[in-house]
């Protein structure tokens, strides 16, 4: 289980989370939503280890993430968390292949093995002829698939999104919606995904809306999208 308790983290002057709890059952897949400066990047940057909290603490199973010295939560975050931004943020230089490698390079598998492993990940998420490309060469449904390949093919207990749908058309937003969940659904990962759209959260199970940086409503969600 990934929780939050009583996370308060302000920016100068700016209180961007005052006292968030929240506790997200392994597995489980959660949409954030809130008005634009409501925090959600700040409580996703926050869960994921990438800030840490003035107040409060953040726990990963039985691991106090937030009180973790910094180079045991980076390592953290590489072996067991996964990220998709908006933009994919791909490496340019190198290929899909390569960039979904580099997550288990990072970890210290084998050349060899971590390319097996992405081909395999390229394949399943429908993009078994691109592993070659490069992120220019692919259109943005494609690079987010790259990227969710990437974010997934270290089999990490949580992914985590910020507007992962948010450079895309509506229709190709859906469908890296779908791949996102279903993967995450399978391989019984925790999913935590900001959005702006009310559809694209209707692919998760839960809904926590923030405003002014506190938890505003937290419901249930059927899963599939209306
Ligand atoms: P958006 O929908 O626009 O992405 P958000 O809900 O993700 O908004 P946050 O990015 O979490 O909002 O920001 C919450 C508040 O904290 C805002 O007032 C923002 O300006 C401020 N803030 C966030 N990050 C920083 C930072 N690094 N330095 C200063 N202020 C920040
Ligand atoms: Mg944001």
């Amino acid at each position: 289980a990934l929780a939050a308790r009583g996370v308060s983290k302000s920016f100068g002057r700016v209180r961007a989370l005052a006292g968030v709890d929240i506790d997200i059952p392994a597995g489980q897949s959660v949409a954030i939503m809130g008005p634009s400066g409501s925090g959600k990047s700040t409580l996703l940057h926050c869960l994921a280890g990438i800030l840490v909290p003035d107040s409060g603490e953040v726990h990963l199973g039985d691991v106090a993430v937030s009180g973790l010295p910094d180079a045991r939560r980076s390592r953290l975050r590489r072996e067991q968390l996964g990220f998709v931004f908006q933009d994919g943020q791909l490496l340019p230089e190198l290929s899909a292949r390569e960039n979904v490698a580099l997550a288990l390079l990072l970890n210290g598998s084998s050349r060899g093995a971590a390319l097996r492993t992405a081909g395999e990940w390229l394949e399943r998420l429908g993009l078994s002829g691109a592993g070659d490309r490069r992120p220019g060469e692919m259109s943005g449904g494609q690079a987010q698939r790259v990227a969710i390949a990437r974010a997934m093919v270290h089999s990490p207990a949580v992914v985590f999104a910020d507007e992962p749908t948010g450079a895309l058309d509506q229709a190709t937003g859906h469908e890296v919606m779908q791949i996102l969940t279903t993967t995450a659904a399978m391989a019984g990962t925790t999913l935590v995904v900001v959005t702006h759209d009310l559809q694209v959260a209707g692919w998760c199970s839960r809904l926590v809306e923030l405003r002014d940086a506190m938890v505003h409503a937290d419901r249930p969600l059927t899963g599939e999208p209306r």
